[in-house]
């Protein structure tokens, strides 16, 4: 029987305390570079077979977890998307093993239970059997409070023998603005429900008085109960399972096999980048904007128009041992686009699994294996507890995108070509917002088709059309009839969207795009969330980056009027210079060309919301694609026949409806641009003399003087490398 009494002793091993554990493994790593100090791996050397079988046990418990967890909530994030994750720890909160899913909270639930750890929980509140702990908040681990954990520890024998933790994605947050990664709060207070880790359960019971609290604090109650449900039935499972586990092997093994695997984790890091990396500093930074000057709703402090840097550098070290850094990021702000290092960390974890790790055991070893630097006072690190977390992604995916086309680089060096990849599409448009549904309940919503956006190209291949989200490689775009059932929106069309792919000698994945028409509501109020005047990403070896987004709403249309006479409705917008939208309905366009924005946007029946999801960037020269390849995209309409002359120096023809390439007249086109290109090139010694007088004068709009002002006063260090880089006075600042 599991005893559920509460220990009256330290509930660590051996008699110690927890904390006492945690010191204790931080200090023997510190002093031997090795996990808990192992030199060998002895369960492995003496029964490899039983040290695979137990690990399998494990992955098989964690990904049931998942599966059957799934079916106990009833949010199409969870349920169709597969909007979460589930992880095994040790008892000082090191991660063991993972399931599928959104593996970015490897570490973030880690951070959670140290935070526990270290805050002395073990004390008080107390840790005991059939304890449930609640944790959104993303200064003591996570990405952003949508992203909700649960934590229950593992006894065996009154000892704590590790943690089980799930995450799930809820759909409405209760912050400021409706939906689950709110673009609107300024600080933390308006970022919605606030759980750092708290204990919200025992005895296997959920608290009433939490439920209750919950329960007021969200638009969706029903949905957030259920996934706490669904979160808190996956953790018992995997409680289950390494209790069946410990049956089987005994204690001892069990104790011995969760420090030798992860040791193992961080040794096979090491072996794979130094199989398949070439080491050195590769750079690659990412900018994406937002504009608030406008938003009169905000507080003043708010509004601004804004680019992000992010600088991100890795080293790697002939040891394998890998570093990364945003060393000259800008400073965090009074928006909700703020990153903690947690978030950070999870961003690492979630795209070294898709690359350097696939097929390793995944689990806190790599992170033992390389080191970070994430300046405070940056966005990658406010350093301020009320700063606002609610929409950490859109800074978190483009600061991030150079991690792929740095390792692209390293591996492409070693001669790896398959595993390439230039950067991913940010998971954008978000379809985001709430009110009155059409079963006349307060709802709101956060339409998550956005995990599947293109993939970037590789050199061998093109990028997957509408496939994932980088943090969440598994994603689906869920059943169009599931969101119709939770949003007063009809889908008059989901389809690829021509030309939001990045371009390249193998371009990135597609992305689509899906028209809603406003249905049986009273009011509902919506967001775009997008890019709209950078690239969130660039291609890799010539390849160009991915389509920026826009805005189409239409409000006060005739549409119904059409649809009572039986006339052609709109089914996408297709070539935004020939809108088909604005072909077939009259409408009224309120909004301006802003694509992010804080304030939600009114809805009634018949207005029409075009949302268009993005491709990934692509990879080598356009002009060096295969004709063949450029007639399929052209008849799948990949790609507008426009352009498959301007970008790629095709000679397109077109026969019955069908496009062809002609490959002779192509290269002639081809070498024409070609020559085009050398006669307007300048030599780099000349256009770094031009672009040198543009820095000292300031010769650039606002937000880019400003974001290079916030870098330089953020980070001495990348001050000093810019200055020096140009040539610049000592006491050099940008003009503001
Ligand atoms: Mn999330």
């Amino acid at each position: 029987m599991r005893d559920l009494k509460t220990p009256q002793e330290p509930i660590g091993w051996d008699g110690k305390t927890l904390k006492a554990m945690l010191t204790e493994s931080e200090d023997l790593f510190t002093e031997t570079g090795r996990y808990g100090g192992i030199r060998e791996l002895k369960i492995k050397a003496s029964d490899p077979i039983l040290y695979e079988k137990i690990f399998s046990k494990m992955r098989g418990g964690l990904v049931n977890a998942r599966e059957t967890a799934m079916n106990v909530s009833a949010s199409p994030i969870v349920k169709e998307i597969g909007e979460l994750c589930f992880a095994l720890y040790t008892p000082e909160g090191d991660s063991i093993a993972l399931s599928t899913g959104i593996i970015v909270h490897v570490h973030t639930m880690s951070d959670a239970i140290k935070y526990m750890i270290r805050q002395d929980f073990e004390e008080n509140p107390g840790i005991a059997p059939g304890d449930i702990y609640i944790n959104n908040d993303p200064l003591v681990g996570d990405v952003h409070n949508g992203d909700v954990q649960t934590l229950v520890p593992i006894f065996w024998e009154r000892e704590i023998i590790g943690w089980a933790g799930g995450v799930t994605h809820v759909i409405d947050v209760g912050a400021l603005t409706p939906g689950s990664v709110p673009v609107g709060p300024t600080h933390r207070f308006e970022d919605g429900i606030d759980c750092p880790v708290l204990k919200c359960g025992a005895r296997d019971t959920l608290f009433r008085d939490h439920e209750l609290r919950c329960e007021k604090a969200t638009r969706t109650p029903m949905f957030w109960k259920l996934d706490e449900r669904a979160r808190i039935a996956g953790c018992h499972m995997i409680r289950r399972t390494v209790e069946d586990i410990i049956n089987e092997v005994g204690i001892e093994t069990y104790k011995g096999f969760i420090r030798e695997v992860i040791e193992e984790g961080r040794r096979s890091f090491l072996n794979r980048m130094k199989e398949m990396t070439i080491p050195g500093r590769y750079r690659a930074p990412a900018f994406t904007e937002y504009s608030f000057s406008a938003e009169t709703r905000l507080p003043r402090r708010a509004r601004v128009d804004k680019l992000m840097h992010g600088p991100l550098e890795i080293t790697i070290h002939g040891d394998g041992t890998f570093e990364l850094s945003f060393e000259g990021a800008d400073a965090w702000g009074w928006h909700s686009m703020n990153c903690t290092p947690s978030a950070m960390q999870g961003a690492i974890w979630v795209l070294l699994s898709q690359t350097v790790i696939p097929n390793d055991k995944v689990n806190d070893g790599a992170y033992l294996a390389t080191r970070n630097n994430f300046p405070l006072g940056s966005w990658t690190n406010p350093g301020v507890s009320t700063v606002s977390t609610g929409i950490s992604w859109f800074f978190l995916i483009p600061g991030f995108t150079g991690l792929f086309r740095s390792l692209g680089r390293a591996f492409q060096a070693r001669g790896y070509i398959e595993e390439v990849l230039a950067g991913y599409g940010l998971t954008a448009n978000c379809f985001q917002g709430g009110g009155i549904d059409q079963f006349n309940r307060e709802s709101a919503t956060t339409n998550f088709e956005l995990s599947c956006v293109g993939t970037g190209a590789g050199i061998v291949r093109d990028g997957l059309d509408f496939a994932s989200a980088m943090w969440n490689p598994e994603g689906d775009m869920g059943d169009v009839e599931v969101w119709e059932l939770i949003e007063p929106f009809l889908y008059l069309g989901r389809r690829i969207k021509p030309n939001t792919a990045g371009p390249g000698k193998f371009r990135g994945g597609s992305g689509f795009e899906s028209l809603r028409m406003c249905w049986n509501t009273p009011y509902y109020e919506l967001q775009n969330i997008n890019v709209g005047k950078v690239f969130a990403s660039a291609g890799i070896f010539g390849g160009y980056p991915n389509s920026a987004g826009y805005r189409r709403n239409l409000h006060q249309t005739n549409i119904l009027e059409r649809v009572k006479d039986q006339l052609p409705y709109p089914v996408r917008d297709g070539d935004p210079a020939d809108s088909e939208i604005l072909r077939l309905v009259n409408g009224q366009r309120v909004m301006s060309d802003k694509l992010t924005t804080t304030l939600p946007e009114l809805f009634e029946e018949g207005d029409l919301y075009l949302s268009v999801l993005n491709g990934g960037t692509g990879a080598g020269d356009p002009i060096e694609r295969e004709p063949g390849r450029i007639e399929d995209d052209l008849n799948g309409n990949y790609l507008m026949p426009q352009y498959a002359e301007s970008i790629y120096g095709a000679f397109v023809e077109e026969h019955n409806g069908r496009y062809g390439v002609d490959p002779v007249k192509t290269r002639e086109r081809r070498q024409t641009i070609r020559e085009k290109r050398r006669k307007e090139s300048v030599p780099v010694r000349e256009w770094m003399v031009s672009e040198r007088e543009k820095i000292q004068s300031g010769a650039f709009i606002k937000p880019i003087r400003a974001m290079y002002r916030s870098s330089m006063a953020t980070s001495e260090r990348w001050a000093r490398e810019f200055r020096d880089f140009w040539n610049l006075a000592d006491d050099f600042e940008m003009g503001e």
